[in-house]
């Protein structure tokens, strides 16, 4: 018997998680899979370039919803999420990471009483300032399935009482950074046409709420990246949300690149390039170590403790990595696999 399923996704780094597993899913035979873009992200750098990348099919509803503050943008997906699933009826909704994109998949899901999967359920910077704190949290709270990228997640959860539907199956971006990286080394020609040489370049993107919003902290962050850019030349593909506020910023740094954000292809050939990453992004961090390029976190905390445990990366409140060792539980590149399989016998063991 064939189980439906419909995946929401909206923001980039959901396309690339969603892109690994609707690999396997194709494959499954026993799972048919509905694909809903929220549109929270919409544009060709920001959206479309990783569904040409990652071969992602084109999805068969997009709510062109985007902008507005959270709650009315949570509140609009919702409600279009909902006739949605009225409609198609799945047996369960796939939901990954942390955005409003998530909140309001989980959520109208749960309502219905339409089982929620979680991939990267369990993540915490215990940092409720953090809008993706608050959407995680409750997410997990609510989804049937959570499904672990590494064994600190699999605590949280058991710390919050959440056992039954959790597992840990590693980190499903490892999957795609292995996707991708033959075809960035052999493809791309991003390091050229910036004409950078590798190990020789630094690789910095900026865009989470808490470091942008407040224009104090945002100044002392860019003064810190400024700093770093003295000895080594830095590449900066921009996210929307500081667009304008970097590019004129940079204008006296001649050793900092600002560039459009870059496709799938092109930012690992960044990665593979460079030899310092400095981020606030979740998935940059782990591709880093994924690459083994040290990073440099530009927060006050991390969900990915074991990059720092690891020595590949460090928060910039600190000023030394720790020794450094491999870190086994991202998995062996096959977490997709492990998803679907818990998805089937979830949904197969008649609940
Ligand atoms: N990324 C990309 N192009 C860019 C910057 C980032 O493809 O110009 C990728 C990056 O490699 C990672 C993902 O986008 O896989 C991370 O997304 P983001 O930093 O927006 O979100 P987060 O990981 O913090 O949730």
């Amino acid at each position: 018997m064939v189980r439906r399923i419909v995946t929401v996704v909206g923001a980039r780094p959901q396309f690339i998680k969603a892109a690994a597993v609707s690999r396997v899913l194709k494959r499954s035979g026993s799972l048919e899979e509905t694909l809903v873009h929220t549109g929270q992200h919409f544009d060709e750098n920001m959206s479309d370039v990783f569904f040409s990348e990652l071969g992602i099919g084109s999805p068969a509803y997009n709510l062109e919803i985007s902008g507005g503050t959270h709650g009315a943008m949570t509140g609009r997906m919702l409600e279009r999420l909902e006739a949605i699933l009225l409609a198609q009826k799945p047996d369960a909704v796939l939901v990954y990471g942390d955005t409003n994109s998530t909140l309001a998949g989980a959520l109208a899901a749960v309502k219905l009483h339409i089982p929620a999967v979680h991939v990267e359920a369990g993540l915490r910077s215990f940092n409720r300032a953090m809008p993706e704190e608050i959407n995680r949290v409750v997410v997990d709270h609510v989804s049937s399935l959570l499904l672990c990228p590494t064994e600190v997640s699999v605590a949280n959860l058991k710390r919050e009482n959440i056992e039954s539907g959790v597992s840990w199956v590693g980190d499903v971006m490892y999957d795609s950074t292995l996707y991708i990286s033959q075809a960035a080394t052999r493809t791309s020609t991003i390091v050229e046409r910036l004409g950078l040489t590798d190990k020789q370049f630094g690789l910095c993107t900026l865009h989470r709420a808490e470091n942008t919003n407040d224009a104090t902290r945002f100044a002392r962050i860019l003064d810190y990246v400024a700093e770093h850019s003295r000895s080594l030349p830095l590449v900066f593909p921009v996210h929307p949300r500081v667009g304008e506020r970097v590019t004129a910023w940079a204008r006296n740094l001649p050793q900092v690149k600002v560039i459009d954000p870059v496709g799938y292809i092109d930012i690992h050939r960044l990665l593979a390039g460079a030899s310092t990453v400095l981020t606030d992004s979740g998935g940059l961090q782990k591709e880093a170590y994924f690459h083994r390029v040290p990073c440099v976190t530009i927060r006050d905390e991390t969900e990915w403790v074991e990059t720092v445990a690891a020595g590949w990366n460090r928060l910039w409140t600190v000023s030394d990595f720790r020794p450094r060792h491999e870190i086994s539980e991202y998995g062996d590149g096959h977490a997709a696999e492990k998803i679907v399989d818990r998805i089937e016998s979830y949904l197969g063991s008649g609940r």
